[in-house]
């Protein structure tokens, strides 16, 4: 079994839209327990790497040694560094180029979630801070044609969002995975096939 139920619903929306492949370096955010972690191992092989981060301390993986793990806070920029150094890109040509592409990272995933206050605007709105962080990240990671997932709770500015994923990848698609239907209230999007920013010419 997994370390988490939600592990499913990453199965579900891997087998939607075929995000993750083998050899992958893949990057998750908000990672703990870990079911997520196990899925993106399973499916990247031995060939692959898998990064998670999350504010939580994550047990170590016996059976996968692919799997690295990072404490941290994904709204600090300092944690955002760490992650671009243990996926093997180069910091100083990565941080802030939100407009560059070519990063180390083929995938980043993120089922990020606020703490619940139990109001509804209160933690929707939190939801949506995490996003649009997790979609900072994968802009500084992700190679061209790399692939996105993103956890949201539905609400307003949602709609803006997703707009602002639409100009970065090829299409971005919207899915509720019924192994989250007792949440009827997240939805993932999935951005597939990052675009090449064209690049202002400087040499
Ligand atoms: N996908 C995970 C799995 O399969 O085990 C479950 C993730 S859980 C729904 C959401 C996680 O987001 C929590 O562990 C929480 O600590 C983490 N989180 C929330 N805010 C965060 C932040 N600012 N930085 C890093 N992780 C964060």
């Amino acid at each position: 079994g997994y370390r988490s139920r939600a592990a499913y619903k990453l199965k579900q929306l891997d087998q939607l839209e075929n995000v993750i492949s083998g050899g992958d370096t893949v990057v998750d955010l908000g990672a703990a327990p870990g079911g997520w972690l196990e899925v993106a191992a399973e499916a990247v092989g031995p060939q692959g790497q898998v990064i998670g981060v999350d504010l939580q301390r994550i047990r170590d993986f016996d059976d996968h040694d692919t799997i690295e793990t990072l404490r941290g806070d994904m709204t600090e920029e300092r944690t955002r560094e760490r992650v671009i150094e243990a996926a093997g890109g180069d910091d100083s040509a990565q941080t802030g180029t939100a407009t560059g592409t070519g990063g180390p990272v083929d995938v980043v995933i993120s089922d990020m979630a606020p703490n619940m206050s139990g109001e509804y605007s209160l933690d929707q709105a939190r939801s949506l801070h995490l996003a649009r962080q997790a979609f900072e990240t994968a802009l500084e990671l992700l190679d061209t044609d790399g692939d996105f997932i993103v956890k949201v709770f539905e609400g307003p500015d949602v709609d803006d969002f997703r707009a602002d994923v639409e100009e970065e990848f090829q299409y971005v698609r919207a899915t509720s995975p019924k192994a989250s239907r007792d949440e009827s209230s997240e939805i993932y999007f999935i951005g597939k096939g990052r675009l090449t920013s064209p690049v202002s010419s400087g040499d």
